[in-house]
């Protein structure tokens, strides 16, 4: 692999990613770094808009490994501060990475309306009506077909900015690439096509080498008339703009994925 060496690596970034909207922190729990650490990296890198987006908060606290409902508040509280700190030197967007699931909707409106959050994130983690299919561990078609319901219910709320790691929906399906899973991709890409949703191209993934983001899915995707947006997903301060990016650029220059640099999100 080729090794980057910073100044390279600034001019790169000079003419490529200006934004990183899929950002997580150590309130995630399963991640480090302060808000503001991020935020330093982000400055580092010229970046002109950084979304912080954890994992949102679920009243059940189903899962314990990410931010608790009663944290909420000190969560909040301490994002807006690093917002007003770094006001005039980059755009900062509050965000989450959001389940789809119907009876929350009025609490992500809430988290909007009352809190000022503006970017929301279809990241569809766990499935089914008590949330109890895990889509990280091994899948079926059948799950798989509730991967892509619910992902398709989500889109049409019309709440989510874009859809992150749409290829989890084939990750833990032990037959690898065949047309099932052509067969689900074509069902997400379809929806995202029709409400003009971005489909992420996940750098984590590529990173922790997950079969996320997938060389299959990606090259049917190219089939539709989609938009692509690069992040890292980040979990650590390095990760923000780190050799991730680089091969996510390299994996959308070789499937010649047009990227979409900045969201324009309204204001
Ligand atoms: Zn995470
Ligand atoms: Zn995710």
């Amino acid at each position: 692999m080729r090794v980057m060496i910073r100044n390279e690596y600034w001019d790169y970034r000079r003419n490529g990613m200006l934004a990183n909207y899929h950002t997580h922190t150590k309130w995630c729990k399963h991640g480090e770094g302060e808000i503001e650490d991020y935020i330093q990296v982000a400055l580092d890198y010229g970046l002109k808009e950084l979304a912080i987006t954890e994992h949102v908060p679920h009243k059940d606290n189903l899962d314990k490994r990410r931010l608790q409902w009663e944290e909420f508040p000190a969560f909040d509280e301490a994002l807006n501060k690093a917002i007003d700190k770094y006001k005039y030197k980059i755009h900062m967007i509050k965000g989450f990475e959001c389940e789809y699931y119907p009876e929350v909707m009025d609490t992500y409106r809430m988290l909007k309306e009352d809190y000022g959050y503006q970017l929301f994130i279809l990241g569809q983690h766990r499935s089914g009506a008590n949330r109890e299919i895990d889509n990280f561990a091994k899948k079926g078609m059948q799950e798989m077909e509730l991967y892509a319901d619910e992902i398709c219910r989500g889109i049409e709320t019309g709440l989510f900015a874009f859809l992150a790691h749409p290829d989890l929906a084939i990750q833990g399906y032990s037959p690898g690439w065949d047309t099932n899973c052509e067969k689900i991709m074509r069902r997400i890409y379809k929806v995202c096509e029709a409400f003009d949703i971005p489909v992420e191209i996940n750098a984590n993934g590529l990173r922790d080498h997950r079969s996320y983001p997938s060389i299959d899915a990606f090259r049917l995707s190219t089939e539709y008339q989609l938009k692509y947006l690069i992040n890292s997903d980040a979990h650590t301060p390095q990760c923000l703009c780190g050799e991730n990016i680089v091969m996510a650029e390299a994996f959308a220059q070789n499937l010649k994925l047009p990227i979409t640099e900045l969201l324009h999100l309204p204001k």
